[in-house]
């Protein structure tokens, strides 16, 4: 094969994530070399004695997660001898954190229009070959219950950790390997090999998968470490950003806003050319709640969003005919018939003279519906990738396969699920593109 692997990787001390290193001794037994369908935890190390054997395998993934876990299961089930590894204690943790603890899993109406990439039809291939009913079939089979929350948003009745344990079970079943608290120094490419260091051992495959995901909540493990791999080997990875993620607000605003912290109200949220029907939540650092998530992931900074807060209303319509038929009532008493009292009473305060509905002119009850139904807010950031859910933007997909997830430059290499630039919105999406993703590239590792 001819190709120009770019040399080895030293892999930067922040994309780490090191429960106590330091020691050059390994634990006797802490890795086996086997193929053994067990869960291996091992102590990490930073210095690697050169004596180490090597352990051979297939297939190596790095990155436990929803698309790691699944590649590794089809994998494993066409006889490859596969090893997934992970820096963090635990894998899955991304799952486990999901959807309030109950792992939003899948949605119904999983259409390739639900996610966002530089190439819009790269998703669609493995969406297809994968499907959220492919998904759904294997959650039946292990017997988990689930039901639809919302809008074809499908949850576990019980617990998050029951998606981690069916995956486990079926990488038992495939019988691949995984190994949790493996941290890898360097990746390097050797004939038509990779090579990889790690905390405590020397590894090689014949096909190496980075599923090391995005850049949110790096207290979980997140790192840019896919990244870091995908320049090695030339490939171009795009300008990342926090997604799904709250807004925040200034002292000024917070203080407009002060005592609302917990009320929310359904609105349609648009910004550039997106609109999006939901819950907006106001919370003590500014705004959150699934309408203010998605839209987050259409904003750039320096944008104004627009909120509807009456979206099922023409509002100065139905104002005109409150008028008549209500003339005494306050105008904050009737937009509490659809927003909170304690909303309709701030928002009167801040943007309209309060007077009885007759008092109003038509031209200033127009004035006032337009003020309610597009409001015009500047949120100055997001919170980041603390809180966000996902990144947008990474390795750009025209460097991929969409049929193998193998990388055009360096045969044997892949990419999948949220590493690559492919976002998609709330609601279970992400998990079906990670699942999708997964489950190509492990019919050709
Ligand atoms: C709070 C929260 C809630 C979410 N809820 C939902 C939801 O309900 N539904 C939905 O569809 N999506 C949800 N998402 C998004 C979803 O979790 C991700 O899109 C999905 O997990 C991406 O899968 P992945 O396998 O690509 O990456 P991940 O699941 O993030 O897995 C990456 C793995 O790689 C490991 N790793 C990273 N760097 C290294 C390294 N250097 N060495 C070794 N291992 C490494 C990490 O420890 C991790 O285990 C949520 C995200 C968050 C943060």
């Amino acid at each position: 094969m001819e190709w120009n692997p770019g040399g080895s990787l030293a892999i930067p001390d922040s994309a780490r994530l090191h429960p106590g290193y330091g020691g050059v001794n390994l634990a006797a037994g802490s890795t086996r070399a086997t193929n053994s369908p067990v869960l291996i935890r091992s102590p990490s190390y930073i210095n690697l004695p050169a004596n180490l054997p090597l352990q051979h395998f297939d297939v190596i993934i790095i990155g436990a997660g929803a698309a790691g876990l699944m590649c590794g299961i089809e994998a494993g089930k066409r006889g490859r001898k596969t090893l997934v590894v992970d820096h963090a204690n635990k894998v899955g943790k991304k799952i486990l954190m999901s959807g309030g603890g109950r792992c939003n899993f899948t949605n119904m109406f999983t259409e390739p229009d639900n996610f966002l990439s530089a190439n819009e039809h790269f998703c669609k291939s493995a969406l297809s070959r994968f499907t959220q009913w492919d998904y759904i079939a294997l959650v039946e089979k292990h017997g988990i219950p689930y039901h639809e929350k919302k809008l074809g948003q499908l949850f576990c009745d019980g617990k998050a950790k029951d998606i981690v344990k069916m995956l486990l079970k079926e990488c038992e079943d495939a019988g691949t390997e995984v190994r949790t608290e493996c941290s890898i120094h360097k990746v390097t490419a050797k004939d038509d090999k990779y090579l990889l260091g790690t905390s405590d051992a020397h590894l090689s495959c014949d096909s190496l998968v980075i599923a090391t995901g995005g850049l949110s909540i790096p207290t979980m493990g997140a790192t840019g470490f896919g990244y870091e791999v995908a320049r090695q080997f030339g490939l171009q990875v795009f300008p990342t950003r926090a997604a799904l993620v709250p807004f925040t607000l200034n002292d000024h605003q917070l203080k407009q806003f002060e005592g609302l912290s917990g009320t929310s109200a359904d609105a349609r949220v648009s910004c550039n050319g997106m609109s999006f029907r939901e819950n907006i939540l106001f919370t003590h650092r500014g705004l959150s709640g699934p309408a203010i998530l998605q839209i987050s992931s259409f904003w750039n900074p320096g944008d104004a969003i627009t909120i509807n807060l009456f979206p099922e209303l023409e509002l100065f319509e139905h104002l005109k005919a409150m008028q008549l038929q209500r003339p005494k009532a306050e105008l904050h008493t009737i937009l509490a018939e659809t927003l909170t009292k304690h909303l309709s009473q701030r928002l009167c305060e801040l943007w309209v003279k309060e007077k009885k509905l007759a008092d109003y002119s038509h031209a200033a009850l127009k004035e006032i519906a337009d003020k309610f139904q597009n409001w015009q807010l500047k949120p100055p950031a997001t919170e980041g990738y603390r809180t966000a859910e996902v990144t947008i933007g990474g390795i750009d997909t025209d460097e991929v396969s969409s049929k193998t997830f193998e990388t055009k430059k360096a045969p044997g290499l892949y990419f999948i699920g949220e590493v690559l630039d492919v976002t998609g919105h709330l609601g279970g999406f992400n998990f079906q593109w990670a699942w999708a993703s997964g489950h190509a590239a492990g019919q050709f590792v």
